[in-house]
């Protein structure tokens, strides 16, 4: 039997239900600034889709449509003028950022009660004491569309593949506090097929067009598919979903799995930022 698919476009349009709710029961509106540098086609898409949704759900939204030669410390000064802003409650920096500017400075610079993306050292820190205060987005975003299958977490072989900062070590993390025994491939892992065959949930981040082929994959896991990757101007994943969807049991497709939901997640991080303001 094919397996299921993951309807991330329809959880995570529940998830902005509930956050619309939870933003009519507190006094200011959530602020959510964007940043982006330059004009890389795919970051403005996904920018123009955050502005968007963010918009949809009752958020104020500043959006920053910076130069790609901005000096590095131009850029600096605006997150920190953005840290200071009180209508503002979560920061968002697009990545990549151009060549010249030290990724890591800027996102450090961002305070870590407004960090939405959940990127900066103490939001990545707080994951491994698992004191969950604003957590890596997408890496949430595969953990609620594994739970929405309804299947244990608990005691499963989780394999994930792809060690990135932003995407594959903070979801190893969430697999690991939700008791699963976990497995964290990346480039130099010898014999990749024998671990993501014996995977139940299998996540896949590395970032290669239909990389992960039908047998690569177990009978029955449930496979998680976080690429996003443009081949002839499709955008598909780093899963081969034809055929690997033959053989799980339940997958997320590309678009429409991880994107909206990781979008929601991002949300959800700086309502949670707003509503800990409040509270002070
Ligand atoms: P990244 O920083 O480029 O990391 C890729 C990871 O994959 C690295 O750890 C790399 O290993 C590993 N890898 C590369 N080739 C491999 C191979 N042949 N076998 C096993 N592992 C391999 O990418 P990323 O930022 O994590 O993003 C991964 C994908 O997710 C991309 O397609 C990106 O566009 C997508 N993405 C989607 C969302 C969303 O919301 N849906 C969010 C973020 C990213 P090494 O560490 O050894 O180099």
């Amino acid at each position: 039997m094919p397996a299921k698919i993951i309807d991330g476009k329809k959880i995570a349009s529940s998830f902005l239900e509930n956050i619309k709710k939870r933003v009519k029961e507190i006094k200011e509106s959530p602020g959510l600034a964007i940043v982006l540098v330059g004009n890389n086609p795919a970051s403005e898409i996904y920018v123009n889709f955050k502005e968007k949704t963010c918009k949809e759900v009752g958020f104020y939204c500043e959006r920053y449509n910076l130069d790609e030669g901005i000096k590095q410390s131009e850029l600096l000064n605006l997150i920190d003028k953005l840290n200071q802003n009180k209508k503002i409650h979560g920061i968002i920096v697009q990545l990549p950022l151009p060549k010249h500017i030290n990724e890591h400075l800027v996102i450090d610079s961002i305070l870590p009660h407004k960090d939405a993306d959940g990127f900066t050292p103490l939001s990545l820190g707080n994951l491994v004491n698992d004191n969950n205060m604003l957590l890596p987005a997408t890496a949430r975003a595969c953990i609620e569309l594994i739970k929405s299958t309804g299947q244990n977490i608990e005691g499963k072989n989780a394999v994930v593949v792809g060690r990135s900062k932003i995407v594959g070590k903070p979801t190893a993390l969430l697999l690991l506090q939700e008791n699963a025994t976990v497995t964290l491939c990346h480039s130099k892992t010898k014999n990749l097929e024998e671990h993501t065959k014996n995977a139940d949930i299998l996540v896949v981040a590395c970032g290669k067009p239909r990389f992960i082929k039908k047998g690569m994959v177990g009978k029955n896991a449930i496979v998680i598919d976080v690429g996003i990757n443009r081949v002839m101007g499709k955008v598909v994943g780093d899963v081969d979903f034809e055929s690997v969807k033959e053989i799980a049991s339940y997958i997320t497709p590309v678009p429409g799995g991880v994107g909206p939901m990781t979008i929601a997640m991002l949300l959800d991080n700086t309502l949670k930022a707003a509503e800990i303001a409040a509270k002070m």
